[in-house]
């Protein structure tokens, strides 16, 4: 089902707009001047929408000046107070998440969204499995997708009695298969933008794998308008991976793909740290091209080809190639260095 649009700040979400990567900070909210840091790093990165946990009356405080310091929007997190969802609103925050799980009183619930319609600000609906009401875990003892899905209805029969239609939803769940059959039936039924992710996916390389699973078969099947990939790791890594899951799956065009050969018998090279380098290297670039660095003359050639630029090692010496064609031969401690002179003479950064 198509989205409404839903506008966070300067970005728009659901439509055909393009799925956004988010991120959220991992500061005390109050310490501005960390907050800010890890923002503005989150900017670098490419970080399009980022959220703040706002758990007291000084995180809410500390937004005015955390607005004034960078460009992205800003979202700010809430549980528990609907009192702090109104304050962080004053204090000029884009949107607002609050957990339908622990938010309270349907009345609560209510001058939120009454405060939110009145400034224009769109709220999501934060379910997560962890913290589902009592009466649903009560009905369902698990937090299974049925208990995510009735959820998010309840608290959406509360923005439509209030005629609130600047919705976004997520139904986060750590177990995969659970949030995806949630996420699937929410996005057939409501016509609200997907926040999606897997909530407390896990330390970097374990997180990164789990999101990719329950993200890539969201998004190859249209479910997602904004995702967060959630890892026990710097927040950058998150919108790294974000970019990798997206670019992986032809839905954003950000920044550099590296391709790299898994390394056989065949290699005569020590190709991990090259890979290493290039990785480190291409950090820097924003450009969308695909990168191959490849550990042989027998099958590197042929892959090195579908990529803008590449390298393919042999014994000591290794092939530059840029846009399917060798264009240089170097000794093996020069191959990175001229990987990267051909890629500056060839783009603009
Ligand atoms: S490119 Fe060469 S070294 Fe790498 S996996 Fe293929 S055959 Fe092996």
């Amino acid at each position: 089902m198509k989205k409404l649009v839903v506008a966070i700040g300067s970005v728009k979400i659901g439509g055909d707009y393009p799925i956004a990567v988010q991120s959220m900070t991992k500061t005390k909210t109050r310490d501005t001047k960390a907050t800010i840091r890890q923002i503005r790093g989150l900017e670098k990165a490419g970080c399009e929408l980022v959220r703040l946990a706002i758990v007291n009356r000084d995180d809410a405080r500390a937004i005015r000046k955390i607005k004034a310091a960078v460009k992205v929007p800003i979202i700010a997190d809430i549980h528990f107070d609907y009192r702090l969802a109104l304050q962080a609103m004053d204090a000029g925050v884009d949107k607002v998440r609050i957990n339908p799980g622990n938010i309270g009183a349907e009345w609560k619930l209510e001058e939120v969204i009454k405060r939110a319609k009145e400034r224009h600000l769109p709220i999501r609906i934060g379910v997560n499995a962890g913290s589902l009401p009592g009466d649903v875990i009560k009905k369902y003892h698990h937090p299974d997708a049925a208990a995510l899905v009735e959820t998010v209805e309840r608290s959406l029969e509360i923005f439509s009695r209030l005629d609130f239609k600047d919705v976004v939803i997520s139904a986060k769940g750590a177990d995969v298969r659970n949030t995806i059959e949630a996420y699937q039936t929410i996005s057939n039924r409501f016509p609200y933008p997907l926040h999606i992710g897997i909530t407390e996916a896990g330390p970097l390389f374990t997180g990164a794998l789990r999101s990719g699973a329950g993200l890539g078969v969201l998004l190859y099947n249209g479910v997602g308008d904004t995702i967060r990939v959630s890892l026990t790791a710097e927040p950058v890594k998150e919108v790294i991976a974000g970019y990798e899951i997206l670019n992986a799956l032809g839905l954003r065009r950000v920044g550099p793909i590296l391709i790299s050969c898994p390394l056989c018998g065949r290699a005569e090279v020590n190709l991990m740290p090259v890979v290493r380098e290039v990785q480190k290297r291409l950090r820097r670039y924003k450009n969308f091209m695909k990168i191959a660095v490849m550990g042989c003359i027998v099958n590197g050639p042929g892959e090195v080809r579908e990529a803008d630029f590449g390298i393919a090692c042999g014994k000591g010496i290794g092939a530059v190639f840029s846009k399917g064609k060798e264009i240089r031969r170097v000794k093996e401690d020069r191959l990175v260095d001229t990987l990267f002179e051909v890629i500056d003479e060839n783009i603009d950064n």
